[in-house]
Parts: structure tokens; sequence; C-alpha cells
């Protein structure tokens, strides 16, 4: 089961006009018979309920503030009794405390970091492909200002890959393909339209017609738009949703849940 909690990309936005796709930023849960796999941790992942009986391992995908503005605006049920373990792929497991201590300290914000830090267990991203074989876990490099780390899971036979914050460039397309080609679902950074792309170069974010073309390319059950950008409205999301011709591309929406 995947959960998308957050959709939006930059910063969130509550709007009235923004709710049907919805306002929170970037946090995808994926729930399997022994795993919670959450990536990233923007302002939806304030709706993320741990599990007890799961292994819980969240991805980070980069640092950039609406991709880890929710850390800290989890309740964290206080009966959860394991860590939780934290990776990234863009930085070690060193330079992610540090990464993370530093957005969560003073003068950017007012309480002690520490005590939800310690929920965690650092890992280096390859220490977390060993030990959680039976996922299949790699990463991609994605073009994005100060780079950011794309992802993928198998689980039974099963793929999904996680592809926010990504500026496509004609020469990854052989590498994007070889990377989700054979996918249940894939989450796409459509932020921009190509219309829009002359003005945003180097913004590090792709159009929603160059996710068609690739998602045409590919062998994709559900490749689902999201990182949608905040002055996007619901009513404009759903005028441009009409013209897609491809039925597996559609815009990812908050609080959907997608069989995996
Ligand atoms: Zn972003
Ligand atoms: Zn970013």
């Amino acid at each position: 089961m995947i959960i998308n909690h957050g959709v939006r990309g930059s910063t969130p936005n509550p709007s009235q006009n923004y709710l049907f796709f919805g306002g929170n930023t970037p946090c995808v849960e994926i729930k399997t018979q022994k795993y919670q796999l959450i990536f990233d941790c923007g302002s939806g992942f304030s709706k993320v309920n741990f599990s007890n009986d799961l292994e819980t391992i969240l991805f980070i995908s980069h640092f950039h503030h609406d991709h880890i503005q929710g850390l800290a605006f989890n309740n964290y049920d206080t009966k959860i009794s394991k860590k939780i373990t934290l990776t990234s792929a863009h930085s070690d497991k060193t330079n992610t405390f540090k990464h993370l201590s530093t957005y969560y300290s003073n003068p950017y914000f007012p309480v002690n970091f520490i005590e939800i830090i310690n929920k965690f267990d650092f890992l280096d991203f390859e220490q977390v492909v060993n030990n959680f074989e039976d996922l299949n876990i790699s990463s991609i490099d994605l073009n994005h200002p100060g780079n950011c780390s794309g992802y993928s899971i198998t689980s039974n036979k099963k793929k999904f890959c996680y592809l926010l914050d990504n500026e496509y460039e004609d020469v990854q397309e052989k590498k994007l393909i070889d990377f989700c080609d054979n996918s249940e679902t894939i989450i796409w950074d459509g932020m921009f339209l190509d219309s829009e792309l002359s003005d945003k170069k180097g913004w590090g974010h792709s159009s929603i017609e160059q996710g068609i073309t690739l998602a045409d390319k590919i062998d994709v059950k559900n490749f689902l738009i999201s990182h949608h950008s905040p002055s996007r409205d619901d009513q404009e999301i759903k005028i441009l949703e009409k013209t897609i011709s491809n039925n597996k591309v559609k815009f990812a929406s908050e609080n959907e849940v997608i069989e995996f």
C-alpha cells in the first residue's frame, strides 16, 4: 500500500482551492508485509503513524526545506518502542545528521532537536542496502541544485520509484528508463509545464509533459506526477488532467492510497 501524504513542491499551500490535490510538501509512505518505508519528510510527514510491528525506514532525497520541514512535526506516538532507521543516498550518515541538526537549530528552530533525532538510527545508504537485502533498494543521482537522490524499491517483485526534484535532460533518458522501467508505481517531479521551463532553467525541476513522454517509453502501471507547483490550483490541474491521453499517467493527490 502506498499513501501520498504530501504532493506539493517547494512550500505548503493550504489555500481553499488547493485542497483537492493537497497542500502539504512531499512525503510518501509504503507499507509492505514487513516494512514501513517513508520517502521524505515534508509537511505531509505529520500524518505518518509509526508502526511497532513493521521495520520503519525513512529515506531522505536531499535536504531542501520542503523535504525535511516535517521531521519535527510528527507526534511520534509515545508508545513507539523501536528506533526508526534514517538514511540518505545524498549524504553519509554523519553529514545527514549534521544537515538535519543544523536545520533544526537556533536561530531557525526553537526546541532542542536532540530528543527527536534520538528516535532515529542514522545509517549510511550502503548499510541499508545491505541490511535489508530483501527490499532490493537502489538509488539514482538526479539533476538538481546541490544534488538529489531518487530511489527504487522492489518488494515481492513489485517496483516503486521515487523521482522528485529532478531537472530532466535528454542525456538522462537512458539512465532514467533503465532505472524505472517495469515499475508498478513511479512518483515524478512535474512541477512545471514545458511553457514555464525556459524561465526556470537551473531550478532543478521537470515538466509535466516530460513525465508523460517518459511514461510512454516505459512499462509502468501508475505514473504519478507530483511536487505540484505551489501556485497551480486544483482547477488548473484538473484541466491539465483532461489533456493527458496516457491513462497510466495521473496527478498525485494527497491522502490517496495506491495498491502495492
Ligand atoms: Zn522539492
Ligand atoms: Zn529540492
